[in-house]
């Protein structure tokens, strides 16, 4: 027997450890294929979080007593997992957010809105989800400096010497996605940094869609900042992570004031908490970032090199079948793709398409995926896209097709 087959069989078992994935949608046993949007929590996260909150919720780092120490134990543990899971060189640059937009948010108004003065530029990308366009536009527009955008192709690659030669002396920063979630391109990144070293330009990297999908070593791709978000890598709402260089989050002043991210306050001085407590002011999602240690622990015992060989495997697959359905038109073909599939079937507007696939228990996303700046080049007002993760098998591609098909019968 070929090895493929065996990986098969292997993504069943991680599946059952899915609870959302055992129901049933409309009388059909749910296919679940909008990872991309929000994953699935694995039993063990579900637990984790629960077995928390009843047995040591308490508020972190200001308690004596057992449950305080308890919580702050398995909070800053979660962190130190952080560090590992992306080998980070310190758990002081792990900054604990809420996702990758706030991330993104703290970099533009703490790194680039002190030093950012008109005239000076930021340079993106054409096929970011708007997560990593607007924080943009916002300091850009409170500081009179120029966010520069990088062209794609027909193929939703970007255009990486056109992305070079925006980057000059003015430029404060380079904003650029791991993995699009609209086409999910895969962004040659370690190339765009080494690129950007070279100029002293730092880099800042959305990893929203990359984390889930690939192993990700910061050092080695040496990247300044990496945003990412815990919802989409199997873990709870409302948690994420800002890797950050240790001597820029240093440099860079507090985003937010309030508890927690101070070492004495006075109505004369100030004095703010060492990092990463500087960038986390206030009571945090502390249950949630419980379950997303938890999830970590998860995905490090599967392996992440494991689930991208997997998953890679299963992508082109799932581009194989949908190519043969007849009046299929594919948005996004980048020769480096990871987990999604964005498409448009005959003249079927993507909703209607996205309600009658719902109703053969077949979930698939349907709009402009935060990514209005991909739609428009593309000429359309939304796509299809179905989105895998590691616990999706060829079952889940052959069940989306017949959907497709019956929805083709269903609109003449
Ligand atoms: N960046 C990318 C590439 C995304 O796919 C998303 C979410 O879809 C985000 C940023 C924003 O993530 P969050 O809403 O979790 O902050």
């Amino acid at each position: 027997m070929n090895a493929a087959p065996a990986r098969v069989t292997q993504a069943a078992d991680w599946r059952l450890d899915f609870p959302a994935l055992r129901q049933s949608v409309h009388g059909q046993p749910l296919v679940y294929l909008d990872s991309a949007a929000s994953a699935q929590q694995p039993e063990v996260v579900i637990e984790t979080v629960a077995a928390y909150q009843r047995e040591d919720h308490a508020n972190v780092h200001r308690g004596v007593h057992t449950l305080s120490h308890r919580a702050t134990e398995a909070y800053e543990g979660a962190r130190d997992k952080m560090r590992d899971f992306i080998n980070a060189s310190a758990r002081s640059e792990i900054v604990l957010t809420k996702g990758t937009t706030e991330a993104i948010n703290l970099v533009a108004q703490s790194f680039c809105r002190p030093r950012l003065q008109a005239g000076d530029n930021i340079v993106i990308t054409h096929l970011e989800h708007h997560a990593n366009i607007v924080p943009w536009q916002l300091v850009c527009e409170q500081t009179g400096a120029e966010l520069r955008v990088a062209p794609i192709n027909d193929r939703g690659e970007v255009s990486i010497d056109e992305l070079y030669e925006l980057v000059d002396e003015r430029t404060l920063l380079v904003g650029i996605s791991h993995v699009s979630n609209a086409l999910g391109t895969v962004n040659p990144v370690e190339e765009v940094v080494a690129f950007c070293k070279g100029r002293n330009v730092p880099v800042l990297i959305d990893g929203a869609q990359g984390v889930p999908h690939l192993d990700i070593d910061v050092q080695a791709i040496g990247c300044d900042f990496y945003a990412f978000s815990g919802h989409k890598m199997f873990g709870p709402t409302g948690t994420g992570v800002l890797f950050g260089r240790e001597a820029l989050l240093e440099e860079m002043p507090p985003w937010q004031g309030g508890g927690d991210m101070i070492l004495e306050v006075s109505f004369e001085n100030t004095i703010y908490n060492e990092l990463p407590y500087k960038f986390e002011a206030g009571t945090p999602n502390i249950s949630g970032v419980v379950g997303l240690g938890a999830s970590v622990d998860y995905l490090q015992r599967i392996g992440m090199q494991r689930i991208a060989d997997y998953e890679h495997e299963l992508h082109d697959y799932m581009v194989s079948q949908l190519r043969d359905v007849d009046g299929m038109r594919f948005i996004g073909e980048a020769a480096n793709k990871a987990s999604v599939q964005s498409f448009l079937l005959d003249d079927i507007h993507s909703h209607d398409l996205g309600t009658i696939l719902d109703h053969q228990g077949v979930a698939i996303r349907t709009g402009h995926h935060c990514a209005m700046p991909v739609m428009q080049w593309f000429g359309v007002s939304g796509t299809c896209r179905a989105s895998l993760a590691f616990y999706n098998n060829r079952d889940d591609i052959d069940r989306l097709v017949i959907a497709l098909e019956k929805a083709r019968e269903i609109f003449g």
